[in-house]
């Protein structure tokens, strides 16, 4: 057969990253390395040779540092930043917030996440989000995604806003073995990377104990895992208090977000199956730390950080004790904005947990891998790994808050191409009934207006 032109083997793309200080991903201190990408992925870290550089475009990082791109394995891409549940229950169109979210995606990327886990979403956004991403429609960082979180309607993140059963928000409520057996078959049809169980909700009367309480049973929670695991999906809980931590790392679940208030049974039961922890304390944080930004109540800004505090010493030992911990920021909500928080939580678990820098950056680089589903290939600067980078004006080991510094990160790249960050993207936008609307911020009683007015 004639070989047309188009059959020549064609010159790789190369990029040839020059002279920066490597941090990799995996702990191991900063090194001197020049860095080889060929098409999508590293092809070599280390000294390079003519045949290497040749016809590869250059990037000067000399006085720079090169890591691998942030993931962040706690995200809600689909919610656009809701003030409340309401909010985000009835005031959500589907087609609308897919293209929403296709935009929040840039700015995710933009802020150096080059990946990221859609915990769980509204309709099915994160599928179809990743889909267009991996398709190349949209731009944005690579995804792993759930789909609507099994959730038990005695206790959830919206109390009594739940239904009874069906589907609101990001939530499938579910009771019976026969709906946990279907709704994950669906799901899996779908294309979820994960299935996500509301182990844990807000008490029904509350005032009891501290955090959630645990709304799932221990056999119902193997229920999910064989069934998942079954078709080979694994499975990812949210839990906010000892035992559902306890019963969901014993039931075989594969990650668990927020585990906080464990009690020596819930450590153990992590400790004896390593399952990867994702805290997630930067949604408390930034209410605690800047709440007064927002005019946040001070009594509530003490309860979030009380949960870090009460919680911290507990994931301190599940890290000495070798656990994987994963940076999660819960972007996607008011408090946390996508493209502004993510970095955030790198400095958390250090300050928390007593990671060192090098340990947080691994928290969000290598070990967020486990959270994308590409252990070996993703999160850490070696040869093979696919080229999701970033080129630092400064050592980021100095104060990993500077990760969150205008500038600071002085080039984004993904697949092994440079993110153009030059177009501004649009910061707010109202778009007709997308928001919730009050009448006023208080009730206006006689006395209210008399305090401001006097005597009517
Ligand atoms: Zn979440």
């Amino acid at each position: 057969m004639k070989r047309s032109q188009g059959d020549d083997v064609r010159q790789k793309t190369k990029t040839w990253i020059k002279g920066g200080q490597i941090i990799d991903g995996t702990g191991k201190p900063a090194f001197k390395a020049d860095v080889l990408l060929a098409e999508e992925r590293i092809d070599k870290v280390g000294d390079l040779g003519p045949a290497d550089i040749e016809a590869a475009e250059v990037l000067d990082a000399t006085g720079k540092f090169v890591m691998p791109g942030l993931i962040d394995s706690h995200c809600h891409i689909s919610f656009d930043e809701p003030r409340t549940n309401d909010e985000l229950f009835f005031h959500r169109r589907y087609g609308l917030a897919a293209l929403v979210a296709s935009v929040n995606a840039q700015k995710v990327l933009r802020a150096g996440v080059t990946a990221f886990f859609d915990a769980d979403c509204i309709f099915d956004v994160g599928v179809d989000l990743r889909d267009a991403v991996e398709a190349g429609v949209v731009e944005g960082p690579r995804m792993t995604t759930g789909g609507n979180v099994l959730i038990n309607c005695v206790g959830g993140t919206a109390s009594r806003l739940l239904p009874d059963r069906g589907r609101l928000g990001y939530g499938m409520i579910v009771h019976t073995r026969d709906e946990v057996i279907t709704e994950i078959h669906k799901q899996i049809k779908a294309g979820v990377d994960w299935i996500k169980v509301h182990v844990s909700g807000l008490p029904v009367r509350p005032g009891a104990s501290s955090g959630e309480i645990q709304t799932w049973s221990l056999d119902e929670l193997k229920l999910v895992c064989d069934t998942a695991h079954q078709l080979g999906v694994p499975v990812v809980g949210h839990c906010r208090n000892a035992s559902s931590v306890r019963d969901a790392a014993r039931a075989g679940f594969d990650m668990i977000l927020h585990a906080t208030y464990m009690d020596e049974d819930a450590l153990t039961a992590v400790v004896d199956r390593k399952v990867p922890l994702v805290p997630t304390f930067t949604f408390q944080a930034n209410l605690a730390d800047y709440g007064s930004a927002i005019g946040a109540d001070p009594q509530l800004q003490a309860v979030f950080k009380e949960e870090i505090t009460a919680s911290a010493d507990q994931l301190k030992q599940a890290h000495q004790a070798g656990v994987p911990i994963l940076t999660g920021s819960e972007s996607g909500f008011s408090l946390t904005p996508y493209g502004d928080w993510h970095y955030r939580e790198l400095n958390l678990l250090q300050t928390y947990l007593g990671l060192t820098p090098l340990e947080a950056i691994r928290a969000g680089t290598e070990f967020g891998a486990i959270a994308l589903r590409k252990e070996g290939e993703l999160g850490a600067l070696k040869a093979g790994y696919l080229a999701d980078l970033l080129i630092l004006a400064d050592d980021p080991l100095k104060d990993l808050d500077q990760l969150g510094r205008r500038n600071f990160i002085d080039t984004v790249i993904k697949a092994g191409r440079v993110v153009d960050r030059s177009l501004p993207l649009p910061s707010t936008w109202q778009i007709p009934g997308w928001r919730m609307s009050a009448f006023s911020d208080d009730i206006l009683t006689r006395s209210l207006a008399e305090t401001h007015l006097g005597p009517l």
